[in-house]
């Protein structure tokens, strides 16, 4: 069987995504491999010094960040008991650009994800960001599907 050594797994604090994350966990504690945690600060780029000034951007881009790093703080501290072998990452863009980037500069063999994000749209196979992901990746991906998405 493959041995995995760097997984790269995309949260974006959905239910999805923490049903994909205990997944790529005990993966990586099956592997002994490393774990990226990443999540992508999907940014409104258009607001930049077009609707809000300049320096007001600049403020609300930094409590943005300081949000988005307490959150992946208390999801670690929420979902990881005693595994060590882990970094976490949070980048701001476009998450299915970032995620595939991400993946690459981490050396990543695997990148999991959830079929789904906080954008449900539970009629649709995948969402979108899993969708491009999939399509575009170079990369094996494992999707997670919810179960209670299949009902
Ligand atoms: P979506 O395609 O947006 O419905 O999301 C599918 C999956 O992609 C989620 O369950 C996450 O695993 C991942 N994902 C979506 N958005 C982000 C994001 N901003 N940062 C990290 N991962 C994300």
């Amino acid at each position: 069987m493959r041995n995995f050594s760097n997984i790269l797994v995309a949260v974006d604090f959905s239910d999805s995504s923490d049903n994909a994350f205990q997944l790529a966990l005990s993966m990586a504690q099956k592997f002994s491999a490393h774990l990226v945690i990443l999540h992508v600060i999907n940014e409104p780029v258009d607001l930049r010094g077009f609707y809000v000034p300049h320096i007001s951007y600049e403020k609300l881009e930094e409590e943005i960040a300081e949000g988005a790093e307490k959150m992946m703080q208390s999801f670690c501290r929420m979902h990881i008991d005693d595994f060590t072998d882990y970094e976490t990452r949070i980048v701001p863009g476009m998450p299915f650009e970032k995620i595939l980037e991400q993946a690459d500069k981490a050396d990543a063999e695997l990148i999991v994800l959830g079929t789904h994000g906080r954008t449900g749209l539970d009629h649709v196979l995948f969402g979108s960001t899993a969708e491009k992901v999939v399509r575009k990746s170079k990369l094996p991906v494992l999707t997670v599907r919810l179960e209670e998405d299949l009902k």
